[in-house]
């Protein structure tokens, strides 16, 4: 079994580990399955969440580890190979990991030159920079989003997310994104390249409209856990596609009791649906 796991209401809310997840962690890995995480954190440095795992006790190889900010620069490798130099309105860890893909982002009074555009979170937004970013996108070159959250919680309320800022950006170009992040399933997708061919692919998540609409979407069975966003009365009333096939109050829950119901009924691996 490869366990898609998102993060934040998953594994963590804010600053706080949430109770049992270590527990729920090492018991999962005894078992043998393959631990995958997905996030659609496009701003943290991928080490700092390398490091947030280690915190709980556990140690994730770099590739198990998917952030919205290595999705675009997949992403954009993958279905436009010829471009070379994006201009970024977003954080500085997608510069990094584009520059990482060995592209090369372009400064922002040099934007002209630019043969793509990638859009996500960006801290230091202003309309100077919006501008930039339209000018780009008015080209006609390739656009991807990060993600599309409209808002993410932070400390004990909610802040604009990356989802706010592309929309800007597609008003303004008026044409719509390419998504890396949740609810596409590319994470999951790129993240099995490191399980074993013949794992079963569960997803683990706290967002009905990211983390169970990727999974559905991709034809895995789906858990919500009720320690994040999702709570059981929305789970009760979710349109089809968001509506998970199991619910579990935690992770710890999820691992002990949810996933041998799972493998009970499976009749084997699930393929990506494309
Ligand atoms: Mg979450």
């Amino acid at each position: 079994m490869a366990l898609l796991l998102d993060m934040d209401g998953v594994l963590y809310r804010g600053s706080t580990v949430l109770p049992g997840v270590p527990q729920a962690l090492d018991i999962a890995s005894t078992q043998g399955y393959t631990l995958l995480f997905a996030t659609n954190n496009g701003w943290a440095p991928h080490e700092q969440i390398l490091d947030r795992l280690h915190s709980m006790g556990f140690s994730a190889e770099p590739g198990t580890v998917m952030t919205a900010a290595i999705a675009s620069a997949r992403l954009l490798h993958r279905h436009w190979p010829a471009t070379r130099r994006p201009y970024v309105l977003g954080s500085e860890e997608v510069a990094r990991q584009l520059r990482n893909a060995g592209l090369t982002p372009v400064p922002s009074d040099d934007e002209m030159t630019a043969d793509s555009l990638v859009v996500g979170l960006d801290l230091h937004l202003s309309y100077r920079k919006l501008t930039h970013a339209q000018a780009v996108g008015l080209q006609g070159v390739p656009f991807v989003a990060t993600d599309l959250d409209g808002a993410y919680p932070w400390e004990d309320r909610w802040l604009p997310g990356s989802g706010a800022i592309v929309a800007a950006v597609e008003a303004s170009v008026g044409r719509k994104a390419t998504n890396a992040g949740k609810p596409s399933p590319l994470m999951y997708e790129l993240l099995l390249e490191c399980a074993p061919p013949s794992s079963i692919p569960v997803v683990v998540g706290d967002n009905l409209k990211t983390d169970i609409c990727a999974g559905r979407s991709a034809g895995f069975p789906t858990v919500a856990v009720l320690t994040g966003i999702a709570s059981a009365e929305a789970i009760a009333t979710a349109v089809p596609e968001e509506r998970p096939d199991y619910v579990a109050s935690d992770l710890l829950d999820a691992v002990t009791r949810v996933l041998p119901q799972i493998l009970a009924v499976s009749d084997g691996p699930v393929s990506i649906v494309r």
